[in-house]
């Protein structure tokens, strides 16, 4: 599938939509989920421009794991979490909704999920979360 430089994330990566960020470097970017799962859901994307996990290059994602374990680390000792689903969707038939790719990092357990991309979040509560993943990193 070709990628679309106007998707959402693409958007966020040029500054042209707002997002909510926990970390950035210069290949790397982590910001919170805008619809949550659950509290503190966050979201790790690569800057480099692929649809699916299958689309990246292997290196790219390699460093971007390690920045999602970086963020998981955090999570857990800033909310006080003791599991973290970690999803990925490849491709509209498993779900995925916004063609650039993607790491989910959410708090809960498996049987908890709920709706995906389903209710926007409350904005204070996200900010506030951001703020204590922020200052565990
Ligand atoms: P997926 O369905 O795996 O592609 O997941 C896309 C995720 O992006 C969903 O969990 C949405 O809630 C989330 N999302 C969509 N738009 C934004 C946005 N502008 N900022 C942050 N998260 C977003």
């Amino acid at each position: 599938m070709a990628y679309d430089d106007q998707n959402i994330f693409a958007r966020i990566l040029r500054g042209e939509l707002p997002a909510i960020k926990v970390y950035e470097d210069d290949q790397v970017l982590a910001f919170m989920d805008i619809m949550p799962q659950a509290d503190g859901h966050t979201l790790v994307i690569p800057k480099t421009p692929a649809v699916t996990l299958l689309d990246l290059p292997a290196d790219a994602a390699a460093y971007t794991i390690q920045i999602v374990q970086k963020i998981a680390k955090a999570m857990q000792q800033a909310l006080g979490v003791d599991g973290i689903v970690l999803m990925q969707l490849s491709g509209t038939s498993a779900g995925q909704t916004v063609p650039h790719v993607h790491f989910h990092l959410i708090p809960t357990s498996v049987h908890q999920l709920g709706k995906h991309a389903a209710q926007m979040g409350d904005q204070d509560k996200i900010k506030a979360q951001a703020e204590k993943i922020k200052a565990a990193l």
